[in-house]
């Protein structure tokens, strides 16, 4: 059994990115740089924008972060992207969600500029994966792909069981695992809260992507031997004897599933730091764009 350890794959592309931007600042360019915009007080939103500030800091990016109250209007926070989006010093635009309910998360991550749109959260960009294009993937299902890559699973054929319909993991992912390429071409099932016999479906999977948000909902006796589990899952759970008071949780029972797969994701430590990747890979990708580099990627 393998454990699919998403910080060493994070440390590897990390890298690769660090090394490219020392090279393209000896030639002159300047960073990339990434924005991001928190509505809020909200702890784990809080605590996702500090990390992302790190990430950018360990690989040469700039980063900056807009902090709104709770009660700014829906009009004051559209007025804010849209003069982000003009600024040609900033490559990638994130707005941290969840929002307050006033204010429409449609609206808003339409409003911001397809181009600088690295959490590909803009139907502009969720079509153009839809149909193969090259676009900003979505951060989570780009990291879970980077991880298939660089630990070279073979899914060419299998059958995949995605379990989640989100449009930020579920449904994008059940895309590009059927995708025409070398780490898709699965036969896909996409399951969600209204699916009947998901513990049949998930029995016949080769390959599990649990992204449903309910802690240790898969278990072993769910899961076929051999199989292989990404497990997207992160809850926070009350736990006493902790000092934050709480432990985080994936959608699958590590423990007991990992003595029947041949490959697991742990929680934490497997595709939540994949998802910090996919962010900066996407800002580095606009970055290159904007600033008309070739040569490197
Ligand atoms: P959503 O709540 O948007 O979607 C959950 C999906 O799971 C829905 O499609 C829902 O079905 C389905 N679902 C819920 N309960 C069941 C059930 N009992 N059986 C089958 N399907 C069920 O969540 P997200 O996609 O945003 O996130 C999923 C999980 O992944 C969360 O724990 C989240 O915190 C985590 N996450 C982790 C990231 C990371 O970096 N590791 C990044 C993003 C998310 P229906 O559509 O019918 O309601």
């Amino acid at each position: 059994m393998q454990i699919l350890n998403g910080n060493q794959v994070a440390k590897i592309i990390k890298e690769q990115i660090s090394e490219n931007v020392k090279k393209l600042n000896e030639k002159g360019y300047r960073n990339p740089h990434l924005t991001a915009i928190l509505v809020g007080n909200d702890g784990a939103s809080k605590t996702y924008v500090n990390s992302k500030e790190a990430d950018c800091k360990q690989v040469g990016f700039n980063s900056s972060v807009f902090r709104f109250e709770q009660d700014i209007t829906e009009d004051f926070l559209i007025e804010k992207i849209k003069e982000i989006n003009q600024n040609p010093e900033i490559d990638g635009l994130i707005v941290q969600l969840p929002l307050p309910k006033h204010i429409s998360e449609l609206k808003v991550t339409q409003t911001i500029n397809p181009e600088k749109d690295v959490d590909g959260f803009h139907s502009m960009n969720l079509g153009k994966l839809m149909k193969g294009e090259d676009t900003f993937i979505p951060a989570t299902p780009f990291g879970i792909l980077m991880m298939l890559e660089i630990y070279n699973i073979n899914t060419s054929g299998k059958h995949c069981v995605v379990v989640g319909r989100s449009n930020i993991v579920g449904r994008p992912m059940s895309i590009l695992m059927s995708q025409n390429s070398k780490f898709g071409n699965c036969t896909v099932t996409i399951c969600h809260s209204r699916t009947q016999n998901l513990e049949k479906y998930l029995k016949e999977a080769d390959i599990i992507i649990a992204a449903l948000g309910k802690p240790e909902f898969v278990k072993a006796n769910m899961v076929k031997e051999g199989a292989i589990v990404i497990d997207v899952g992160i809850t926070r759970v009350e736990d006493k004897n902790n000092e934050k008071g709480y432990v985080l949780k994936g959608d699958v029972d590590f423990e007991n599933v990992k003595n029947v797969v041949s490959a697991i994701t742990p929680v934490p430590g497997g595709v939540g730091p994949l998802t910090r990747i996919g962010l900066l890979k996407n800002t580095y990708k606009s970055y290159l764009k904007s600033q008309n580099i070739e040569g490197f990627e």
